[in-house]
């Protein structure tokens, strides 16, 4: 019998109101893995009421900002002995490399110490007041309770990134993760309990998102949205937060740019330009899926990728051998290979790829895809893909390739492969988006602030910024005279 998950609402498991469940798939072999709880209205305000009783209750509301930093703390060294089983859980349910999955939870501990490091940082000012009879100071407080809405691409990483600086800053959660990659993130709560956080500080109402997603988004109860996801969806939440004047941070879709010049090491290059868009199977949101080669090292630079496009090992991702998985579920596959269609009836060619490799198990597979042929203005290099598929556009002048590359909606991240230092820092400060990585790509961490611009996103996650986007400042004036002042 396959396994069920209900919700986690109030610090114990609870049924769904409407007794409905939904089944999540492995990509890879299409064998049911286990059932999650289908949210709706009901349970989302079940879960909203209880991560309300827990931000009014001293349990939670007067632990000192030091005890918080000790349970996140404690959050964290779970996670660590955990590791192998939300590796592999997350591995199961998305298609993603186990062995990727096990470096992301290597390194997820990491986010939460370092928000517990900063949770008894938080403080206001002492601020100028024009009479030494005043006294005006500031305090940063937490907001309520925040809505996190999540995707299935690295699960438990974009969750722990809005979770952890939000119960760094005194607030509760209500998590509603995607509705391919619900199992991990209940473990997270659970996992959260046992570290002991009161209960209703730490909530997961699983479901579809025009469900249980919507509902979350759109309730009274909260006090800021914190979405990771698809620019549509996000354009959705936005105005929903907008009419109720809520904070809202959106980390969005992409189309970045991978830029190679000809004073590049080219073989570094390729292999930056293979990861970029390969790794997870194109199903990042930093994917750098359009690649521009100086016209020198154009030839050179697409035989490269198409080589190594050509020898990925594709397969099961829980093989160690195993360079690249399945795409996540079958209407991701369906639009990956439509893109490619629309490519080619655009006029593109496809240099190695565009079918389905012959890998020996029924799963959503893509083999590594290259199109040239491609000008800036088709959808193939406008719209996001999220899957294997690169477009190779050459570039003469440094010039033309700013103006190409920042010729997107989009402003999530972009690579540049140079030894001219003049040339990184010159293009680094034209290009038009919240990350630029120099010589390398996909670098991440805690410590570093990202920031989608344009339709990529609103707000900052990680470092020390993103406390900012959990508190709200309170400024207080006293007159310390008898008199009036
Ligand atoms: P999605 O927008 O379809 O879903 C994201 C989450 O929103 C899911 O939990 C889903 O159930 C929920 N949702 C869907 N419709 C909703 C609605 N109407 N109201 C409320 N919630 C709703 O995106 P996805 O397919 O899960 O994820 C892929 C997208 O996420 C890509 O566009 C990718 O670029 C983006 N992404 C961005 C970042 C980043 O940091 N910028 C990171 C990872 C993924």
């Amino acid at each position: 019998m396959t396994e069920q998950f209900d919700h986690f609402i109030g610090g114990r498991w609870t049924k769904p109101a409407e007794g409905r469940y939904f089944d999540s798939v492995n990509p890879a072999t299409l064998d049911v893995l286990y059932s999650a709880a289908r949210g709706t209205q009901n349970d989302v305000d079940k879960a909203i009421d209880a991560a309300s009783d827990a931000f009014r209750n001293p349990s939670w509301r007067d632990l000192s900002q030091t005890k918080r930093g000790h349970l996140l703390r404690r959050l964290a060294d779970l996670i660590g002995e955990n590791a192998e089983t939300l590796a592999r859980s997350e591995s199961l349910d998305n298609g993603k490399l186990l062995r990727e999955m096990r470096g992301q939870m290597a390194g997820l501990p990491e986010y939460l110490y370092y928000y517990a490091g900063l949770s008894d940082k938080i403080q206001g000012d002492q601020i100028p007041a024009s009479s030494p009879a005043i006294l005006n100071y500031t305090t940063r407080e937490p907001l309520g309770v925040v809505g996190a809405i999540t995707p299935w691409n690295s699960p438990l990483t974009l969750t722990v990134s809005k979770l952890a600086p939000a119960l760094a800053a005194g607030n509760t959660i209500v998590v509603k993760p995607s509705e391919h990659t619900s199992a991990a993130i209940l473990r997270l709560a659970e996992l959260a309990s046992e570290a002991g956080f009161p209960d209703g500080v730490v909530n997961v109402v699983t479901g579809y998102g025009a469900e249980a997603g919507a509902a979350l988004a759109d309730h009274p109860g909260i006090a800021k949205i914190s979405f990771t996801g698809s620019t549509q969806t996000g354009a959705a939440i936005a105005s929903s937060a907008a009419s109720r004047f809520i904070g809202c941070t959106l980390e969005l879709g992409g189309k970045s740019p991978n830029i190679v010049f000809d004073d590049a090491n080219v073989s570094n290059a390729a292999m930056g330009v293979i990861a970029g868009v390969f790794a997870a199977a194109g199903q990042t949101c930093i994917a750098g899926s359009r690649v521009f080669a100086h016209k020198a090292v154009y030839d050179e630079l697409l035989e490269r990728v198409k080589e190594r496009a050509e020898s990925i090992v594709i397969g099961n991702p829980v093989d160690d051998d195993t360079e690249l998985g399945p795409l996540a579920f079958e209407a991701q596959r369906d639009k990956v290979k439509d893109y490619v269609k629309v490519g080619v009836d655009e006029g593109a060619d496809v240099l190695t790829g565009g079918r389905r490799p012959d890998v020996d198990l029924p799963g959503y597979f893509y083999s590594p895809t290259v199109l040239t042929g491609v000008s800036n203005s088709m959808r193939v290099a406008q719209e996001e893909i999220f899957g294997p598929v690169a477009a190779i556009m050459p570039f003469e002048t440094e010039d033309e390739l700013v103006g190409l590359a920042n010729d997107t909606q989009y402003g999530l991240a972009a690579g540049v492969w140079t030894n001219n230092l003049s040339r990184a820092h010159r293009v680094a400060s034209r290009l038009e988006a919240g990350t630029i990585w120099v010589n390398t790509y996909r670098a991440m961490s805690p410590m570093s602030p990202r920031e989608g611009f344009k339709s990529s996103g609103m707000g900052v996650e990680h470092g020390v910024e993103a406390i900012k986007e959990y508190t709200r400042v309170k400024s207080v004036w006293i007159n310390t005279d008898e008199g009036p002042v």
